[in-house]
């Protein structure tokens, strides 16, 4: 592959951190993003889940800093809290708290649009990189016979690229794209969850959140409402209330206070009622899980990737879309660093997968514990999913099934650890 151009199909998350990792190895980036991006930490008309309140987990943290180095000090030049990503935060489980455990590992609570917005400051001052604002995508160009993606098209005209990256998001174009070209689309798996969302920033009061960095109750089987109350940049607070399986959930403060007031923990209802807000309440909702299996795919062109939400669109109550993505980009890293890229597209989605598996199946397993949530369930999931919930039961009163619990969630251990035979001694000792 010749190493001039590398063109990126939106300025999200995904799309920033691939043009950092493509820039080690391609002479010029373009990223190309169809919305008009700001100079300011501020909300985009395309990226409607910048609105809610989101939580980067400490493997994120970590992959932002491998991929730009000081970035962690940028987050504290901000004034952005840090703290121990289980032992600071209090964690709930099927609505009882689970005792407070440490991992070691560190966050930074930072929101949505300044994460982007200092991502995009690093790409705006990197030589290589280009971002261009306003530009949509409407397709791809292909060689004769469509093996190979020669670049994209906009309305401007064609802008010929030696790779392009989808990281549009969890819209998915790229179906429809290739088709254009003759390949069939990949498999995909979907999991509907019916979520909605509403979240509010208000003023920080360490009086009303007395968590140094938040609280997060998950919904369960039974209990379809769940809510996060956290730090969030220098001085808010951002409340997140959930509805799983189709949930009424109101935006007005009597509706906010009714759900809030269902939830274990006060602190979420305290807020609504005293915080000082900043904004209004903003709502969203999210369907389904999505899951593309691009390395499953009967056929796929040279020079072509897809990334971030555009590949695996998680389930946002797990907090894990952002890591991912970081962890897809360093994983491209890795393997243009590796050396012949001939194979890069079936070595990408190979690795994705592998990658991909471990959230998605903390996802999916949790989600499909929910007997409404429609999936697929095997002997064996079924088996996981009554485990874990005799597990969580366990953990409420025994700190070490807890903080072996609270890595899988953040992403530190592979489910396949609550498995270990000590832990299984444990949850069969505790039933
Ligand atoms: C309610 C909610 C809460 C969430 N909470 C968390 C959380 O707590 N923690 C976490 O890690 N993740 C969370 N996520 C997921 C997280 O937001 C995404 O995983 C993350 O933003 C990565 O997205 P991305 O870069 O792949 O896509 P996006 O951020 O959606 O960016 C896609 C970009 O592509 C551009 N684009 C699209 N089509 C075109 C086109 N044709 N031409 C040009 N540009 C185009 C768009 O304008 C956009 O800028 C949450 C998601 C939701 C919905």
């Amino acid at each position: 592959m010749d190493t001039d151009h590398a063109v990126i199909i939106g300025a999200g998350i995904g799309g920033l951190l691939t043009a950092h990792v493509l820039a080690d190895t391609f002479d010029t980036v373009t990223v190309l993003d169809r919305d008009s991006l700001p100079d300011t930490p501020a909300s985009r008309r395309a990226v409607p889940q910048d609105r809610q309140a989101h939580l980067l987990l400490a493997r994120g943290l970590d992959a932002f800093e491998a991929i730009m180095p000081g970035f962690r000090a940028d987050l504290e030049a901000q004034g952005v809290p840090f703290g121990d990503d289980q032992a600071d935060v209090r964690y709930y489980a099927s609505g009882r708290r689970l005792p407070p455990s440490a991992s070691g590992h560190t966050t930074g609570a930072v929101s949505r649009v300044l994460l982007e917005h200092l991502t995009r400051q690093r790409v705006a001052g990197h030589p290589r990189i280009r971002v261009v604002s306003g530009r949509t995508v409407s397709g791809l160009t292909a060689s004769a016979g469509g093996a190979r993606i020669t670049g994209v098209r906009t309305a401007d005209g064609t802008l010929p690229a030696s790779i392009v990256v989808d990281a549009g998001g969890r819209g998915g174009h790229s179906a429809r794209w290739l088709a254009e070209h003759g390949y069939p689309p990949p498999p995909v798996e979907t999991v509907r969850i019916g979520m909605t969302y509403v979240s509010r920033r208000y003023r920080y009061d360490p009086a009303l959140l007395d968590a140094p960095l938040g609280v997060i109750v998950p919904s369960f089987p039974g209990q379809p409402y769940g809510g996060a109350a956290g730090r969030e940049d220098a001085d808010r607070i951002v409340l997140g209330l959930q509805a799983m399986l189709d949930a009424d959930l109101p935006t007005d403060q009597e509706g906010l206070l009714t759900i809030a007031g269902r939830l274990p923990d006060p602190a979420l209802a305290g807020i609504l009622r005293h915080a000082e807000p900043v904004g209004e309440p903003s709502r969203m909702r999210f369907p389904e899980s999505v899951r593309r299996r691009y390395e499953r795919a009967r056929r796929f062109p040279a020079g072509y990737l897809v990334i971030g939400d555009a590949l695996c669109s998680f389930n946002p109550i797990y907090a894990q879309g952002m890591t991912v993505a970081a962890l897809e980009a360093l994983l491209l890293r890795e393997l243009m660093h590796a050396g012949p890229t001939g194979d890069l597209a079936r070595r990408f989605f190979r690795g994705a997968a592998r990658l991909i598996d471990v959230p998605w199946s903390v996802a999916t397993g949790g989600d499909l514990r929910f007997p409404e949530v429609d999936g697929i369930r095997t002997p064996a999931t079924r088996l996981a999913g009554a485990y874990l919930g005799r597990y969580q039961r366990a953990a409420h009163t025994d700190p070490v099934l807890s903080a072996a619990f609270l890595r899988v969630a953040n992403l530190i251990d592979p489910p396949a650890r609550l498995f270990a035979p000590a832990l299984l001694l444990r949850v069969a000792r505790a039933g």
